[in-house]
C-alpha cells in the first residue's frame, strides 16, 4: 500500500538540510490573531462574495463568523499579513489556515462544496507570505498543509447509551481527508501537518489519505504528524500514551513526530521526553501559551513560553519547536532567540520502519 518507491519532493532535501544543522521553528496560532481583527459577519463572508481561486462561487445560508478557514477566500490579505509576521519572527516552516477545511469540519457551516478551493487558496496564501519572507532575507520558507482532526472521532462513541455507534467512519475521514490533501498540494505546500490528534484512527485516515495523494501527483512530500495530550495522566483521547501512538504511525515514516495544543508546556514535557525515548525520527513540540483563562485568553507572556521550550532543546528533546493556541509573533520570536544555542535532538532513524 506504502510506496516509498515514489521520488521525493524537493523540499524533501532541502527540510532534512536545515534539520541537521538547527531547531527548525513552526509558527504560531491562527485563531488568536484573527480574533484581535474582531471581524464581524459582514467580513468573513466578504459582503457575500465568496468566491475560490478559480471564481467559482460558494453560498452558504449558515452564519459564517468563527468559521477562520473561510478567511482564505475572503479576507486572504488579513491571514497572509499574519503568516507574514509569524516568517519575519523566525518561523521557517508556516501553517496554512486549513484546520477545518474538510468536507465534515465545514458541514457545520454549510460549505462542504468550497472544501477543494479552501485548500488550494489556503495554501497559496501561505506560499504568498513564505515567498516574500524569502525574497526579504534569503530565507527558505517551508508551507505545511494542516490537516486537523476533524470534529468528528472514528473511535469512540459520542453516544452514551450506544458504545458501538460511530459518527463517522475510516473510510469517511479518508476521502475528506484526500479531497483536502489533494488541494493544499495543488496549491503549493511543501509539506502535510497531521495536527491535534486526540484519536488515531483519525490520523491513520489522514495518512492514509496523504500516501493516496502522493501517488495520484507522483511524488512524496515529507509528513509532520502531531498529536495531543487531553489530560493530565498523558493520554490522547483515543486511550493512547505516546509511546503506543507513536508505533502507531510509524509506518508512515514521519519527518516529525511530536505533541502540540493542550495543557501548555510544563505539563506537555514528560509526555514529550516518552515520545522522544521511543520515536526514531525527528520530535516537533509546539504548545499552547498555557492554559486558557475564564475568558478563554491566554495569559502566558512570550518570554515565559519561550523560557519552557527552551527546556525541551536544553534536554535535547526537540528539533522542532513553536506554539499553538494563544501564541503570537512575539512568542514565536522569543521562542526563536531561546532555541537558537541549542543542538538539535539527533535522532535514532531506522531505516527499516
Ligand atoms: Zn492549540
Amino acid at each position: 500500500m506504502i510506496n516509498f518507491s515514489l521520488p521525493a519532493s524537493d523540499s524533501f532535501a532541502a527540510l532534512e538540510m536545515a534539520a541537521r544543522d538547527r531547531i527548525l521553528i513552526l509558527d504560531g496560532a491562527m485563531g488568536t490573531m484573527i480574533q484581535e481583527l474582531n471581524m464581524s459577519e459582514e467580513d468573513f463572508t466578504a459582503g457575500g462574495h465568496i468566491h475560490g481561486p478559480g471564481c467559482r462561487h460558494h453560498a452558504s445560508d449558515h452564519p459564517q463568523k468563527g468559521n477562520n478557514d473561510l478567511l482564505v477566500l475572503t479576507q486572504p490579505k488579513a491571514v497572509e499579513d499574519v503568516q507574514f509576521q509569524f516568517a519575519r519572527a523566525g518561523a521557517d516552516i508556516l501553517e496554512t489556515n486549513t484546520f477545518s477545511s474538510t468536507t465534515i469540519a465545514q458541514a457545520d457551516y454549510g460549505l462542504e462544496g468550497a472544501v477543494h478551493d479552501l485548500n488550494v487558496a489556503g495554501a497559496q496564501v501561505a506560499r504568498r507570505a513564505a515567498d516574500r519572507a524569502q525574497a526579504e532575507d534569503g530565507r527558505r520558507r517551508f508551507v505545511a498543509g494542516a490537516v486537523g482532526p476533524t470534529n468528528r472521532t472514528a473511535s469512540i462513541s459520542p453516544d452514551v447509551n450506544d458504545p458501538g455507534y460511530r459518527a463517522v467512519t475510516f473510510d469517511d475521514l479518508r476521502l475528506a481527508y484526500g479531497q483536502q490533501i489533494d488541494g493544499l498540494i495543488e496549491g503549493g505546500s511543501d509539506l502535510i501537518l497531521i495536527e491535534t490528534i486526540f484519536d488515531t484512527l483519525n490520523a491513520k485516515a489522514a495518512i492514509f489519505a496523504a500516501l493516496e495523494s502522493f501517488a495520484k501527483v507522483g511524488r512524496r512530500l515529507p509528513i509532520m504528524i502531531s498529536g495531543t495530550i487531553t489530560d493530565a495522566s498523558g493520554r490522547t483521547l483515543s486511550g493512547q500514551t505516546p509511546t503506543a501512538f507513536w508505533h502507531s504511525v510509524r509506518h508512515a515514516r514521519p519527518f516529525t513526530v511530536g505533541l502540540n495544543c493542550a495543557l501548555g508546556a510544563d505539563a506537555m514535557r514528560p509526555h514529550l521526553a516518552e515520545l522522544a525515548g521511543v520515536a526514531e525520527t525527528r520530535v516537533c513540540a509546539y504548545p499552547n501559551a498555557g492554559l486558557p483563562n475564564a475568558f478563554g485568553q491566554y495569559d502566558e507572556q512570550p518570554e515565559d513560553t519561550a523560557a519552557k521550550v527552551e527546556v525541551f532543546a536544553k534536554e535535547g528533546l526537540v528539533n522542532v519547536v513553536g506554539g499553538c493556541c494563544g501564541t503570537t509573533p512575539e512568542h514565536i520570536r522569543a521562542i526563536a532567540d531561546h532555541v537558537a544555542a541549542y543542538a538539535p535532538r539527533k535522532p535514532r532513524m531506522t531505516a527499516n520502519v
